[in-house]
């Protein structure tokens, strides 16, 4: 039998469409044996996914953290996952609290923008819609489909809208001192989508070998933002540095078109996660 393993999936707790407990539902409903719940610079969504999990199905609390890479100018977005970390360490909950914070006066500024520019949009709709989630540009991108402005939220992404035009940056944690965090907290880091060009620029590998130098334990190597080079050339970086390799769908709901299990996880590579890790278990129901 094989095993399936997704080990990046948001939830309503952030931009994902699925709430935590219909996403679990949802991951046991697509055949998986293990998901993770990443959602971004939150963990408010591994209780209510942890009470609905289904029989069967082990669930990897972690989470998506905003990063940034301050060796260019303007600093280098990046994203890294956040696996099985204590979701109560001090300074790790503060730096999410605090970039939570940003996100949501980022958010207004996109919308003052746009309403500057006579677009109709309304930071409080915006903000209903979120449910009280970590905000972020896909739930803008809705209130431009609403508004009939674009057809689709890759539409909302391109450079006319939230892409280039209307983007503005975060105050995201830098990324040497994520990997400290989350290391301090027992969790294990993995760089998600690192090759992802046609989202943005992308670091050199030498951060990424500095990285590894400072902790960070993975590199996520198949996603569907990365090219079949891209992907190959992760996995060789990886095998350079020492790294695990994975692989996952970074599962939106309906704000992308990519479903769970679209690209997975080995057996090896999420034990090594699971052994590397101190801050919480692994959990299956039951
Ligand atoms: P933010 O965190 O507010 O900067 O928004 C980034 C989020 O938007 C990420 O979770 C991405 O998954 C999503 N995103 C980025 N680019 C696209 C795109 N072209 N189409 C759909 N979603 C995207
Ligand atoms: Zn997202
Ligand atoms: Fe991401
Ligand atoms: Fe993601």
């Amino acid at each position: 039998m094989t095993v399936r393993i997704d080990l990046h999936t948001h939830s309503t707790a952030s931009d994902g469409t699925l709430d935590p407990a219909e996403l679990v539902r949802a991951a046991a409903a697509a055949g998986l044996d293990v998901v993770a719940i990443t959602d971004h610079d939150t963990t408010d969504g591994w209780g209510p996914a942890l009470r609905a999990l289904p029989p069967g199905l082990r669930l990897v609390r972690g989470a998506e953290l905003s990063c940034r890479w301050d060796g260019e100018q303007p600093p280098v977005p990046l994203h890294l996952l956040a696996y099985l970390f204590d979701p109560e360490h001090p300074a790790l909950v503060a730096e999410l609290t605090r970039v939570r914070a940003a996100r949501l006066a980022r958010g207004e500024r996109i919308v003052d923008l746009l309403r500057a520019d006579g677009i109709d949009v309304n930071w409080p709709q915006i903000l209903a819609q979120a449910g009280g989630g970590t905000v972020g540009r896909p739930h803008i991108a809705q209130a431009l489909i609403r508004a009939g402005l674009v057809a689709t939220t890759s539409e909302a992404f391109g450079p006319d809208w939230l892409g280039e035009r209307y983007r503005l940056p975060k105050e995201d944690i830098d990324v040497f001192r994520a990997v400290r965090l989350i290391r301090a907290a027992g969790g294990v880091a993995v760089f998600a989508h690192p090759r992802a060009s046609r989202r943005g620029r992308i670091v050199p590998d030498e951060l990424i070998a500095e990285l590894a130098a400072a902790g960070l334990v993975g590199l996520e190597a198949d996603h569907e933002d990365h090219s079949p080079a891209e992907r190959a050339h992760v996995r060789g970086l990886a095998a350079e540095l020492g790294l695990l390799v994975t692989g996952s769908s970074d599962f939106h709901g309906s704000h992308k078109t990519v479903q769970l299990g679209a690209f997975t996880t080995s057996v090896d590579a999420y034990e090594g996660i699971v052994a590397a890790a101190s801050g919480v278990t692994a959990v299956a129901s039951g």
